[in-house]
C-alpha cells in the first residue's frame, strides 16, 4: 500500500460504487467499502478508529488516503423566525451558505450546487458573486451532513425536506448532484422519500434534465415571467432555452419521473412582472398541465444594489386570485429568514466581483 502525496479525498459524497472504486485504487478491498459505507452515513462516523468492524490495520491506513472532515462553519446565524443560516468553508477556502428552515410540519434544507452561479439573474444576488466552481459531490453532502448533526447534536427532530435552491444552479453541476441524490435516495443509508426532495432549476433543457428524471425526485422551475422577451431581460439564460422548450421539457419530466406535479417559481417584481395581464398569460402558458402544476408566488427579497422592488401585498394577493379563478394552484412563498439574509436570492458567500 503506497502512500499518497495527495491531501486526503473526502469520501462524505462518494455512492458505494464509487467508494469501491477509490477503495480498490488506494489498495484497500471491497469489503472494507462494503464495511466504512454506513459507517459513514448511518452513524455520521467522525473518525476512521470508530468503524469497529474495519480491520485495525486498514483502519489506521484509511487517514493517509481518505477523509471524513466536515467543512468549517465560519459563521451561523440565526433568525428570529427560527430559520439558519451556515457559511461553511472548504479545504481550498471557497464558501457555500446553506440554509435551515423549520417550520410546524417539516424541517427544510436548502443546499448550494456552486460557489457563485454562471446564469446571472438580475434579480438574484448570488449572480452577482463571481463564478468560482462547482461543489463537489462531497461538498454537497457536507451541507446535508451539518444540518443532520446539528439536529441531532441540539436534540431536535430531523431533517425532512432537501430544496437544492441555493447557491448555483444544480444542472451545472449535475454528475455531483447525482452523486449525492444517490445516497440519499439509498435504502441502506438515508433512505429519503424521493417527493422529499425537489431540484430547482432556472432552465437548463439537456440530457441532465432527463438524467434527473430517473431519481423520480420533485422539479422546481425558475420561470419568473410569462412571455420570452421578458424573461430573457430578467434571465439571459432565456436566450438559450425558450419558454416553450421548458414546457416540453417539464411535460416530459413529468411523465419519466412520476412525479405528480412540476412547480414553477415565479418572483414577483414591482412594475416589471406584475400585472394582471402576466397572470392571464402565466395562466394561459400552463393550462395544459391541468393539475400537474403549482405557481410558487415568491415575494422579492431585497439585497444591497437590487434594481428591483418587490411587490405590494396587495399585488400579489391578486396575481394569486388571477391564477386561482384560471384553475392554476397557486400558494405564496413565506419568505423566511429574510433578517439574516438567509432568504431566496439573498445568498452569497464572497463580496469579489
Ligand atoms: N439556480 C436555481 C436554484 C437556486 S435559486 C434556480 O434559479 O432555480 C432558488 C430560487 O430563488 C429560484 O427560484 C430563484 O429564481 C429565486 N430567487 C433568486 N433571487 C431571488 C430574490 N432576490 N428574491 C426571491 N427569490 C429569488
Ligand atoms: Fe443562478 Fe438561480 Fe440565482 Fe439565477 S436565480 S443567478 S440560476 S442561483
Amino acid at each position: 500500500m503506497e502512500q499518497t502525496k495527495q491531501q486526503p479525498q473526502s469520501i462524505l459524497g462518494l455512492p458505494l460504487n464509487e467508494l469501491i472504486h477509490e477503495f480498490l485504487k488506494a489498495g484497500f478491498s471491497k469489503l472494507d467499502a462494503k464495511r466504512v459505507f454506513p459507517w459513514i452515513h448511518t452513524k455520521l462516523a467522525m473518525s476512521f478508529d470508530e468503524m469497529s468492524d474495519v480491520p485495525k490495520q486498514v483502519r489506521t491506513n484509511l487517514p493517509k488516503f481518505f477523509s471524513l472532515d466536515r467543512p468549517v462553519c465560519k459563521i451561523l446565524q440565526e433568525s428570529s423566525d427560527g430559520t439558519a443560516k451556515a457559511l461553511l468553508e472548504f479545504t481550498d477556502e471557497n464558501c457555500v451558505e446553506t440554509v435551515f428552515i423549520p417550520d410546524e410540519r417539516r424541517n427544510t434544507i436548502c443546499i448550494s450546487s456552486q460557489v457563485g452561479c454562471l446564469i446571472g439573474c438580475k434579480f438574484c444576488n448570488t449572480g452577482t458573486q463571481q463564478f468560482r466552481r462547482n461543489l463537489t459531490s462531497s461538498e454537497i453532502m457536507a451541507q446535508i451532513i451539518y444540518w443532520i448533526e446539528r439536529q441531532k447534536h441540539l436534540g431536535n427532530p430531523p431533517i425532512t425536506n432537501i430544496v437544492f435552491m441555493g447557491m448555483g444552479e444544480p444542472l451545472l453541476n449535475s454528475k455531483n448532484l447525482f452523486a449525492t441524490l444517490e445516497i440519499l435516495l439509498s435504502k441502506k443509508t438515508y433512505d429519503f422519500s424521493r417527493n422529499k426532495i425537489t431540484v430547482s432549476t432556472s432552465g437548463i433543457i439537456t440530457e441532465a434534465i432527463t438524467d434527473l428524471a430517473k431519481f423520480g425526485v420533485k422539479l422546481a422551475i425558475s420561470l419568473h415571467a410569462p412571455n420570452d422577451k421578458l424573461r430573457s431581460e430578467l434571465m439571459p439564460i432565456n436566450n438559450k432555452y425558450k419558454i416553450a422548450e421548458i414546457l416540453s421539457a417539464s411535460k416530459k419530466y413529468l411523465k419519466q419521473s412520476n412525479t405528480n406535479h412540476i412547480t414553477f417559481e415565479y418572483l414577483l417584481l414591482y412594475d416589471v412582472n406584475d400585472y394582471d395581464e402576466c397572470a392571464i398569460q402565466l395562466a394561459d402558458l400552463l393550462k395544459s398541465f391541468g393539475n400537474k402544476c403549482r405557481v410558487n408566488l415568491i415575494v422579492f427579497n431585497n439585497w444591497d444594489g437590487s434594481q428591483f422592488i418587490g411587490s405590494s401585498n396587495d399585488r400579489v394577493n391578486q396575481f394569486s386570485k388571477i391564477l386561482l379563478s384560471k384553475g392554476i394552484r397557486t400558494i405564496i412563498r413565506k419568505s423566511r429568514g429574510r433578517d439574516i439574509m438567509a432568504a431566496c436570492g439573498q445568498l452569497k458567500s464572497s463580496d469579489k466581483k
